[in-house]
């Protein structure tokens, strides 16, 4: 019923003297293995785990990429990505950002999408990447499997972090890469294997354990971010809503930094941390991390599972009411 936790980090060689399926965990475990073939399954492709979103995206990057090759990157992706590949150009990775709602720009060597982006929630237009001679990776993080299946329309690697709604329960650090191409993931799993950036059994033990509620969770959240997303429409002290239609990640504007700092810290269901994909509702301002690349008042909300009522007084007192 349930998959056991094997931490072994080396297995027995057979009678005869040969390593099996497992012989010493930086090239493969079963607890990982079996995370993988469940997400595998979910993605429709062969799946790869590694210990961090971030790690996930640096195997791919690196495996990938040689020195002076360019990414295109969805303008207004996760912070974190764009932190990623800066870091690379010291190699001579490249990045070039586009709006991903057109076509990527010509003569770049990757194409990275986010479905949606994280925080300004915009789709990307992947009939026009897939049409790109480029390869095309889609970070499908804040989308989920249970939305989007991005490699049924052309991409050749999903990236998740799975720290966020994959596991779920704000309690793993993790990140996958599903890849459409057997080869593909030949050549991603032996860069795996020699730098060691793979993911440990205990996490993976986790994921496996949140992936059996994905569906009615990320449904459940989804559902509750539509009714949240419209009635901050509604609100007088809400500017503007962003929210893609699936999932359950939403952001908002409110006036300035001190009128977002005020909504962040006025919650009381809602946790004032940063992250999203858990059980539990968060909101953050994301100027603190991002500065200027995203609106001074802008939040970004989490929704968990609460019942949506009460997520919903909680933010209407902490937006300061209904206008009497
Ligand atoms: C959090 C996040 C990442 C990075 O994942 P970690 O597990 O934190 O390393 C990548 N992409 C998106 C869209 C994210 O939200």
């Amino acid at each position: 019923m349930s998959t056991p936790l094997d931490r072994s980090t080396h297995w027995p060689y057979d009678l005869h003297g040969d390593p099996g399926r497992f012989s010493y965990q930086r090239f493969g475990s079963p607890t990982v293995a079996a995370a993988e073939a469940a997400l595998g399954e979910l993605d429709g492709g062969t799946a790869l785990l590694f210990p961090s979103g971030a790690g996930a995206t640096t195997a791919l990057a690196l495996s990938l990429l040689e020195p002076g090759s360019t990414i295109a990157l969805a303008e207004g992706a996760y912070y974190g990505t764009g932190l990623t590949f800066e870091l690379l150009s010291r190699w001579g990775l490249r990045v070039v950002e586009f709006d991903q709602t057109g076509p990527p720009p010509p003569d770049v060597d990757l194409v990275w999408l986010e479905a949606p982006s994280n925080p300004f929630l915009t789709l990307p237009d992947l009939e026009a990447a897939a049409t790109h001679p480029a390869r095309v990776v889609v970070d499908a993080t804040a989308a989920t499997p249970v939305h989007l299946r991005p490699l049924e329309h052309g991409a050749d690697f999903v990236l998740h972090s799975a720290t966020k709604y994959l596991a779920g329960h704000s309690d793993a650090l993790l990140g996958v890469v599903v890849c459409r191409d057997e080869a593909a993931a030949e050549q991603l799993l032996t860069f795996r294997s020699r730098t060691g950036i793979v993911a440990a059994p205990d996490p993976a033990w986790l994921l496996l354990r949140g992936l059996q509620t994905l569906e009615v969770r990320v449904r459940r959240q989804t559902e509750t971010a539509g009714l949240l997303a419209g009635r901050l429409r509604d609100h007088w002290s809400v500017q503007t809503v962003r929210w893609a239609g699936i999932g359950g990640l939403l952001s908002f504007d409110v006036a300035d930094a001190d009128a977002a700092r005020a909504v962040e810290t006025s919650t009381r269901v809602i946790v004032n941390a940063t992250s999203l994909g858990g059980v539990t509702s968060s909101i953050e301002s994301r100027s603190r991390w991002e500065g200027d690349r995203v609106p001074p008042g802008l939040l970004r909300l989490s929704v968990g599972l609460e019942d949506p009522e009460v997520l919903w007084a909680d933010l209407e007192q902490a937006l300061g009411g209904p206008l009497s």
